[in-house]
């Protein structure tokens, strides 16, 4: 079975291309990338004039809910929702019921994987047992058995030394640590960033400091341990000083920004509306303008979703008592077109290496890449596509976004995975 994708603007920063070429798929790898005007028969077709061809989106951060919450999401519509948004392998991270905090975990969910979601999954695992922060989860057996990296997410394991010493083993395992940055001490109940907007609507507030003070230790730790650390979700202006700082010291740390963070601000939530409650929340606008330099500057090298999908009667409960969180697997790409790449901050090769390519790197898999021989996870994006997002009509079963009604340019019309189409717009 062959696949030819026909006059498409290829993007693949992996080998430095970005102009006119046909991309030939034969047997789910990439065969070939031709020059435009060199024609050659294939079992099928694609016509991708006007779009760009880039490798398959890597989503480094989502929340697929199964096993234990199905009504909030499964495996199988998180996949389809990650590949209505371009996406061909996201990393599901571990705070589920139960917990995968063992070997036999990631290979239940890798399993699991492989008969129920269409694009590739590749676990976390946490970083404590139950994510209790009481004592190490087996690390080394779950990198052997699949994971790529550990997380606690959700939270912070607030023991230091327990966690240095996961950081090591993480190390000698050779995979990542995923940090989700938050002072349990000092967040308390907080709901929504610390300032004005908490305060009119009578919600304790999350100061930047609950995650700046946990995004240095984690930095310093990764200095003391030389362990490979990305920075989840990342909010706050500090961090991303932080991160530069890091690479100035030549330190393994990478960082993520969710396209919520870089587009709104706490003076977009309109009233008690949950749908804009996410941890880490809605910052200032100086916050959110340092996570747009960031990015532009490729200090912040991943576009991550933290796609958080929720029943609408959970958010329903209002700012206060409804959970964290929001979906962004099927806004993600169109978000970032819109606010990033329209504007000028991104360039479209930039978009593709926070997307793809890092991503991929920051993992350690052999994906984010178009080049001859490698598996042909591939997106097709129209960049001019425009449409008004409508949440009814998501492939999550959670609805649960402050973007719908927004009018977005760019969207993915074709998402293939290791050669055969997953997702063709209708
Ligand atoms: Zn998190």
């Amino acid at each position: 079975m062959s696949l030819l994708i026909k006059g498409g603007r290829l993007i693949d920063p992996s080998t430095g291309r970005d102009g006119l070429f046909n991309v030939l798929v034969q047997d789910g790898k990439v065969a070939a990338i031709l020059p435009q005007e060199e024609s050659i028969s294939a079992d099928v077709v694609i016509d991708a004039a006007g779009c760009y061809v880039v490798p398959g989106l890597i989503d480094l951060h989502v929340h697929l809910r199964e096993p234990g919450f199905e009504y909030k999401e499964t495996i199988k519509t998180g996949s389809m929702a990650a590949a209505r948004g371009g996406y061909t392998s996201i990393c599901p991270m571990p705070n589920t019921k139960p917990v995968i905090d063992s070997p036999e975990m990631v290979r239940w969910l890798l399993d699991k994987a492989k008969e129920d979601a269409v694009i590739n999954i590749w676990p976390v695992g946490a970083v404590t047992l139950g994510q209790q922060g009481k004592e190490l989860a087996d690390i080394a057996g779950m990198a052997k058995a699949g994971a790529v990296a550990i997380s606690e997410d959700g939270k912070s394991v607030m023991d230091t030394k327990l966690y240095k010493e996961g950081m090591l083993e993480a190390k000698k395992a050779g995979i990542t640590v995923m940090a989700h940055c938050e002072d349990k001490c000092l967040v308390g109940q907080g709901a929504l960033n610390a300032g004005p907007v908490a305060d009119r609507l009578g919600v304790a507030g999350i100061g930047n400091d609950v995650e700046d003070i946990i995004t240095a230790r984690d930095i310093l730790l990764s200095k003391s341990t030389g362990c490979k650390l990305h920075l989840c979700h990342c909010s706050t202006k500090d961090s991303v000083a932080m991160v530069q700082a890091a690479k100035a010291d030549g330190l393994c740390v990478s960082a993520e920004v969710c396209p919520h963070h870089f587009t709104l601000t706490q003076d977009d939530i309109p009233g008690d509306d949950a749908n804009y409650k996410m941890n880490p929340p809605l910052r200032a606008k100086a916050d959110r303008d340092a996570l747009v330099e960031g990015l532009s500057e490729g200090i912040m090298e991943a576009i991550s979703t933290d796609h958080a999908p929720h029943h609408a009667d959970e958010k329903a409960r209002g700012i206060a008592k409804a959970p964290f969180g929001i979906v962004g697997s099927e806004t993600a790409l169109a978000l970032t077109m819109t606010y990033l790449v329209h504007t000028g901050k991104l360039t479209p090769y930039a978009m593709v290496e926070r997307m793809s390519s890092r991503p991929a790197q920051i993992i350690g898999i052999d994906r984010g890449s178009l080049a001859e021989g490698k598996i042909a996870d591939i997106a097709i994006i129209d960049p001019d596509r425009e449409y008004v997002i409508d949440s009814s009509d998501f492939a999550s079963l959670g609805k649960n976004t402050p973007f719908n009604g927004y009018k977005v340019r760019g969207k993915a019309i074709m998402t293939i995975v290791g050669g055969e189409i997953v997702y063709e717009e209708r």
